[in-house]
């Protein structure tokens, strides 16, 4: 039952939600059901319920006697995420989703289905504080951090409907997960990699996606991804370079001015030694702007001098952001540059965009609303 209250009543709490089981680890979890007076084995009992039958209200852990059921519900299922809307194109085969968290902060992911793999887009942080000036989400800066169960409960919640056939081509399984939604995860470091660990652990801690069908992309937050790097995760690194000099990156990726391409490429090249994973490289075609010939020669010699062949460069036509004064650059002008890359012997390939027409890049529905 819910109770309305009169609007004073109402108004936004702007912080992180009540604890939530996805917040916790094993042994926090097992803390907390005892803290209940419960006996311990029903932290994994209620784990299971959550992360392998994908149940998060529960009133419907039909395992639990009721009373267990209230008890936790008001202990570790606070109201997380409920859906405001679902968009959808490319025949329903991608479905955006905006969220409304518990203090009326407004978030979204998007879910894409391909023939062979179902990949989710995510959102770590509502806005983000990175100002990037052809991103739609850095233009409203940083309202909060998400916390882990808001990240994890994203893809809770896009595996349970691909399960139940709530997606245009039959039920599915949800197989890769991309940190690339609204937010800079490395900037909500600590529960970003928390989330990680329980998207990727096995049931009952987790959901049980191959960590090497997560990727996590960031700005360039040098230190941080250094110890991302030490964290003992196999997950792809996705770099947002953009630019192979200083001098446009500064604009184009403002934090470059804290850590410029040097350094950013130094770190990146620690996190493919540590891990033994290839790297991504992404790039953000925008017409007139970095799309230049030498651009594309320098970045293949930046990157192959870094990396050798252990990168591989996505690039991104811009998705114009509305009442931006950016545009992608034309069909022959991304094929050339792609060429010159491939030339370096650096991996490069255009990315597909999907949803363009639902807003689904970067930010875009959250922006309008
Ligand atoms: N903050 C992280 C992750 C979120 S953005 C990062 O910057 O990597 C995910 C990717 O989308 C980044 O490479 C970002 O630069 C890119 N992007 C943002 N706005 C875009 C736009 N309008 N068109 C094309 N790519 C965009």
């Amino acid at each position: 039952m819910t109770v309305s209250l009169p609007l004073v009543f109402d108004a936004p709490r702007r912080g992180m939600p009540p604890r939530h089981l996805a917040d916790l680890d094993a042994e926090g979890r097992r803390a907390a059901v005892e803290e209940l007076g419960l006996p311990k084995f029903r932290a994994d009992q209620i784990a299971r319920q959550y992360y392998a039958r994908l149940q998060a209200d529960p009133a419907r852990m039909t395992d639990l006697p009721a009373a267990v059921r209230e008890k936790i519900g008001d202990a570790l299922f606070p109201p997380l995420l409920s859906v405001v809307k679902h968009v959808a194109c490319d025949a329903g085969e991608t479905r955006k989703t905006l969220w409304r968290a518990g203090d009326g902060t407004l978030l979204e992911s998007v879910l894409m289905r391909y023939p062979d793999r179902a990949t989710l887009c995510i959102s770590s942080q509502a806005g983000c504080g990175m100002a990037c000036p052809f991103c739609a989400t850095g233009q409203g800066g940083l309202n909060r951090n998400l916390s882990t169960a808001e990240i994890v409960d994203q893809v809770r919640a896009a595996a349970a409907a691909l399960r139940d056939g709530e997606v245009a081509g039959g039920p599915g399984r949800l197989s890769n997960i991309v940190f690339m939604g609204m937010g800079e995860p490395l900037a909500n470091y600590k529960r970003v990699v928390a989330a990680v660990r329980r998207i990727t652990s096995p049931a009952p801690d987790g959901l049980g996606i191959s960590q090497r069908n997560v990727v996590v992309s960031t700005v360039g937050l040098a230190p941080a991804i250094r110890k991302l790097a030490d964290e003992g995760l196999s997950v792809t690194l996705a770099v947002s370079l953009h630019t192979p000099d200083d001098e446009l990156r500064d604009t184009l990726v403002p934090v470059n001015n804290r850590w410029p391409i040097a350094e950013v490429l130094d770190a990146t090249r620690y996190y493919a030694d540590k891990t033994g994973r290839r790297v991504s490289v992404e790039y953000a075609l925008i017409r007139d702007i970095n799309d230049h010939p030498w651009r594309a020669d320098m970045l293949g010699e930046k990157l192959h001098k870094a990396l050798g062949s252990r990168v591989h460069v996505n690039v991104i036509p811009l998705n114009p952001t509305p009442g931006s004064k950016w545009d992608a650059s034309p069909k022959p002008v991304e094929q050339e540059f792609v060429r010159r890359v491939n030339a370096q012997g650096v991996p490069c390939t255009v990315r597909d965009t999907r949803g363009q027409e639902i807003a689904a890049a970067c930010g875009q529905l959250a922006a309008e609303n």
